[in-house]
C-alpha cells in the first residue's frame, strides 16, 4: 500500500500543480491548451496503473474472467511479436523464434497474448541497441512452455527474488518508461491458468522468463 500510495500521489501532484499554476496566470489559450494535455497524460498514467492493479487482484483472487478455449501457444507467439517489430527495428533489435505448431493450451487467447507481449516488451527494454531476442515455443508431454530469451542487461540474483512485486523497477530501470506492474500481471494471470513463470538471468548477459502451463495431449 505503501508503494501504491507514492506512485499514485507522483503524477497527482503533477496534475494538480499544472492546474493550480495554470489557473494563477494571466488567461491564454495556448497555455490552456498546453496545461490542459499535460493534465489528461498524467490522469492516463494513473488510470492505467489503476487498471493494472486492478487486473492483477482479479487474477489473483480468481474473479478475472477468462474465456477458455484451445490456443496454440505458436499463434500466441506470433502475435505479440508483430505487436512489437516496429519497437524492435527502431532499436535495431533482431527477433528470432522457434515454435513447434502443435502445442496447444486451454486459456483465454487476449489474456496470454498480453502476458508473451508483456515479455517482449520487457526483453526488448531492457536490451541495448543491436541486441536479440528469441522466443521459444516447446512441450515435453504435459507442459507447454513459452520462453522470451534477451541478450541484455541481465538481473542481479538479488533483484531477481523482487521483480515479481508490484510496483518494484530494477535500479537500472529507472531510465526506462515503466510502472513496475508488467511481470506482477504476468504471474497473476499464468498461475490463474494453472501455470508457473521463473526467470533465469545473468548480469551484462541477458534472461530468459519462461512461462509453464498444462499441455492439452494432441488428439
Ligand atoms: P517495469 O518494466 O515497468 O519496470 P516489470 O514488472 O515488467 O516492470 O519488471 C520489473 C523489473 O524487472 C524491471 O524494472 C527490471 O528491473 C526487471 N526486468 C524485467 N524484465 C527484464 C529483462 N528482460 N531484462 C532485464 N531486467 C528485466
Amino acid at each position: 500500500l505503501d508503494n501504491v500510495a507514492h506512485d499514485l500521489r507522483t503524477p497527482l501532484t503533477r496534475l494538480r500543480g499544472t492546474a493550480e499554476l495554470t489557473l494563477a496566470s494571466p488567461p491564454d489559450v495556448e497555455r490552456y491548451r498546453e496545461a490542459l494535455a499535460d493534465c489528461v497524460e498524467e490522469s492516463d498514467r494513473v488510470l492505467v496503473m489503476l487498471n493494472t492493479l486492478m487486473d492483477i487482484s482479479e487474477a489473483e483472487s480468481g474473479a478475472m474472467p477468462l474465456q477458455h478455449e484451445r490456443v496454440m501457444l505458436a499463434d500466441v507467439a506470433a502475435r505479440a511479436l508483430d505487436l512489437y517489430r516496429d519497437v524492435a527495428d527502431a532499436k535495431d533489435i533482431t527477433f528470432e523464434s522457434k515454435t513447434d505448431p502443435n502445442i496447444a493450451v486451454s486459456g483465454d487467447r487476449v489474456r496470454l497474448e498480453q502476458v508473451a507481449a508483456n515479455l517482449i516488451d520487457n526483453a526488448i527494454k531492457y536490451t541495448p541497441e543491436g541486441g536479440g531476442v528469441k522466443v521459444v515455443v516447446t512441450g515435453d508431454g504435459t507442459r507447454a512452455q513459452l520462453s522470451v530469451q534477451d541478450n541484455g542487461v541481465g538481473i542481479s540474483p538479488e533483484e531477481q527474488l523482487r521483480i515479481w512485486d508490484r510496483l518494484f523497477r530494477g535500479d537500472q530501470s529507472r531510465a526506462e518508461r515503466g510502472l513496475g506492474l508488467g511481470l506482477s500481471l504476468v504471474k497473476a494471470i499464468v498461475s490463474a491458468h494453472g501455470g508457473s513463470v521463473s526467470v533465469d538471468s545473468q548480469q551484462g548477459k541477458g534472461s530468459t522468463f519462461t512461462v509453464s502451463l498444462p499441455l492439452i495431449p494432441n488428439p
